[in-house]
């Protein structure tokens, strides 16, 4: 029998040396059951893996050249702005910038791996009932069944933004490049395609710019975020369908700003 004692140690969440990057830090406490230590210059997995913080002094200064590439550093590099109140267009891509190594070991490194550890969530169950394929890892599945029981409670003006979801689990690249799309990992899912905006559907002005359109009501990303999900809405390259799980991105530590309502117990870091 283990002594009491004992137990609060083995429980006790990781500790982290004052050097520790604070993206670390957040990257440790949202997926504590894969990963569990850093230090100043590394991620350590559970299963005794070392990853690197950085790969390179700095990045490459086209963007392109930059998201193929990203290393962890980068992943965690723009804050992600939490809640109803941030600016249109936003500054950067929270959460576009991917350490693709870190997400196949993760969630599978390819079909096959990431398909044998799926489960079901069903959308809308009291209404549209529709079977989605999601990732057990992380419980990525549980947060999205409460994501759709609390998205069914809403107002119908509201609901319809959500009634008609495409693509959870899907292994492809992001149209047009070589990287991995997030839908690979079963952990993202586009709602209301037809009343979306994307980017690269709007035409550039004189100046080359694509100015920021969103019709998504505020009522339905605050839902996702608190459940650990964030929003294409809210990147400079916008994509307002699109919603993904990246609860270190909304780490208090490492958000750009204070969620608005409380987390409720067991949905992701508080
Ligand atoms: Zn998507």
């Amino acid at each position: 029998m283990i002594p009491p004692l004992l137990w609060v140690v083995l429980l006790a969440p990781p500790t982290f040396a004052p050097d520790t990057p604070v993206g670390l830090r957040c990257l440790v406490e949202s997926y504590p059951d894969l990963l569990c230590g850093a230090d100043a210059t590394t991620l350590r997995w559970c299963d005794g893996v070392d990853m690197p913080w950085r790969t390179r002094a700095a990045p490459p200064t086209d963007l392109e050249a930059h998201l193929d590439t990203a290393d962890l550093f980068d992943q965690m590099a723009d804050a992600y702005p939490v809640g109803p109140v941030f600016a249109t267009p936003p500054p950067g891509d929270p959460g576009r910038m991917r350490h693709a190594p870190f997400f196949k070991k993760m969630y599978g490194e390819d079909r096959a791996a990431v398909g044998a550890r799926l489960g079901t969530v069903r959308w809308l169950r009291g209404t549209v009932d529709l079977p989605l394929k999601v990732s057990t890892v992380n419980g990525a599945d549980r947060a999205l069944q409460a994501v759709s029981d609390e998205l069914e409670g809403l107002p119908a003006a509201s609901r319809r933004f959500v009634e008609k979801p495409s693509g959870t689990f899907v292994w492809r690249t992001v149209k047009g490049t070589r990287r991995l799309s997030m839908h690979s990992f079963a952990v993202s899912i586009d709602v209301g395609v037809a009343l979306s905006d994307y980017w690269k559907w709007v035409k550039p002005d004189a100046q080359g710019k694509r100015p920021y359109r969103n019709r998504f009501p505020m009522q339905v990303v605050e839902i996702f975020e608190r459940h650990g999900f964030i929003w294409g809405g809210k990147w400079a390259h916008f994509d307002t369908m699109h919603f993904e799980y990246r609860p270190e991105l909304l780490h208090p530590a490492c958000a750009a700003s204070t969620p608005t309502t409380p987390r409720p117990a067991g949905s992701g870091p508080g």
